[in-house]
């Protein structure tokens, strides 16, 4: 693996609580106690957090089998009651806000309080009410090189951050950098927070029977053993927060009711006066997020945090917060995933 220093740029400090380098990761883990935390991926030192953990015998049946079958209900022997949210932040090292909202979230189920010192009851009961799996870090890699943030960030530095620089001194598009499985790394002076330490892209490293990185086997691997209700993958871009709408390629009642879940995020947010894009179309991508259906039936969403759009670090959190306790609440009046009706 070729090693490749942090990327040189001078930002705005962060605050104190704006914890997201891989040791305060490490370290603010090292701190749960009501939780659980298990380590994923010991080479890159992923691990998972744990709350309201439910024993449950391992399903007979996988998925795609059981869904064909006469009783889907047959893989979910975890049950309904609790529904199970997983959520998965820092697939793409630079985008940092997930990974800080994650670390929120814990110290609220730890202590009543974030890392800012302020609580949050309503978000907190929430929580408490589903069983909650939740990977702070799923790119150890790109974070090691990223910026804390990218608030203040000129739009070419977002992308070179992001998608990285050509050995030649030119920018890496978003589009480009997608060109590429790996990203070339020995034509590149900086890979961006984008791919792993081996320059895979590790959102789209889903394709059934050939997974290119440890990264994405070990997230897929947790999937399928929570049988998550709701598989929430936490991004960040340039433009205005979105709950994105869920994937095409998916059942017909997950793409209704996750349409109905990115309606209420956007309603919620603009009500709260946090920059907001309505969504709108349909994603034909195929990403994390397909795999996860295939492997459990979820109902499997990307919220696409903005990184900046004139909010402050608490306006990035609480962002975040919104768009949970919109989230969480609707999934307790009606089920995440309409596995029967699939
Ligand atoms: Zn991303």
């Amino acid at each position: 693996m070729k090693e490749f220093q942090p990327y040189d740029i001078t930002l705005e400090p962060r605050p104190d609580w704006w914890k997201v380098r891989l040791p305060e990761i490490a370290e603010e883990l090292s701190k749960v106690r009501k939780g659980r935390v298990e380590t994923i991926l010991p080479e890159k030192n992923m691990q998972a957090v744990f709350y309201q953990e439910k024993e449950f015998p391992a399903p007979e049946v996988r998925w795609t089998a059981a869904a064909s079958s006469a009783d889907p209900n047959r893989y979910k022997t975890s049950g309904y009651d609790p529904q199970c949210i997983m959520m998965i932040a820092g697939v793409h090292g630079a985008e940092a806000e997930g990974v800080i909202t994650v670390l929120n979230l814990i110290s609220l189920l730890e202590t009543g309080k974030d890392l800012r010192g302020k609580e949050r009851p309503v978000l907190c009961d929430l929580l408490k009410k589903y069983r909650l799996v939740m990977i702070p870090c799923c790119n150890p890699d790109g974070r090691k090189i990223s910026p804390d943030h990218m608030r203040g960030c000129p739009m070419e530095e977002f992308h070179r951050i992001s998608q990285g620089v050509w050995a030649d001194g030119s920018t890496i598009s978003w589009a480009e950098s997608k060109q590429y499985f790996p990203l070339p790394l020995d034509r590149v002076s900086f890979p961006g927070g984008y791919p792993n330490g081996d320059g895979f892209n590790i959102m789209h490293d889903c394709a059934p029977g050939r997974l290119s990185t440890k990264e994405a086997a070990a997230i897929l691997e947790l999937t399928e053993r929570c049988q998550p209700d709701l598989f929430l993958n936490l991004h960040s871009q340039e433009r205005e927060s979105l709950l994105c709408r869920p994937g095409v390629f998916n059942y017909a009642e997950n793409v209704r009711r996750g349409n109905e879940l990115a309606a209420q995020v956007y309603r919620a947010l603009s009500e709260a006066g946090f920059p907001a894009l309505e969504p709108k179309g349909a994603s034909q991508a195929l990403n994390l997020n397909t795999a996860a259906v295939m492997l459990s039936g979820a109902q499997a969403m990307t919220y696409e945090s903005t990184t900046d759009c004139g909010l402050s670090f608490d306006g990035l959190l609480e962002s975040h917060y919104v768009m949970l306790e919109t989230v969480l609440t609707a999934g307790s009046q009606e089920p995440f995933a309409p596995r029967n009706k699939r």
